[in-house]
């Protein structure tokens, strides 16, 4: 795989538990460079444009609280095969399919309250960079 850019964000939960060093450095150990980084909240407008893609799911409107519930942190990363690396370091959604060593089995709280969000293919990550970027 190419040098590919992806989208991250560090959740509300785990900005306040102050997991984002941690966090980063998980990120950094694994071969991704953080290029881009800012600190802001999300409007509940913006909250529900960015989960579109869920509108029709019974937690949508709770996910939108969740994420306007606090400051996250959005970045932009890159190297080798950058998306589905940062798939990786994060886990699975919920945390109880989380492997050991990654981002959600240490820093999760629920399938809601999952520390990261990671684009999950090339399309939505330029989508999702240029949302925010
Ligand atoms: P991701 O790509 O691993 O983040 O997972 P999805 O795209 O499926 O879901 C987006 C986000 O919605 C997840 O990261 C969770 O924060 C939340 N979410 C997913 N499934 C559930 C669920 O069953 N219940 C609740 N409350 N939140 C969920």
């Amino acid at each position: 795989m190419p040098n590919q850019k992806t989208l991250s964000i560090i959740k509300p939960d785990a900005v306040k538990a102050g997991h984002a060093n941690a966090i980063n450095l998980m990120i950094e150990n694994a071969g991704l460079k953080i290029l881009k980084k800012k600190e802001l909240n999300l409007t509940t407008e913006q909250a529900k444009e960015f989960y579109s893609i869920h509108s029709d799911k019974p937690f949508y409107n709770e996910l939108c609280n969740f994420m306007t519930s606090g400051p996250i942190i959005v970045q932009m990363l890159e190297g080798e095969n950058a998306i589905e690396l940062y798939r990786k370091v994060m886990g699975a959604t919920n945390p109880d399919d989380a492997e050991e060593n990654t981002i959600r089995k240490k820093f999760a709280t629920s399938i809601q309250e999952n520390a990261v969000h990671g684009s999950d293919s090339e399309e939505n990550a330029l989508k999702e960079l240029n949302f925010f970027f």
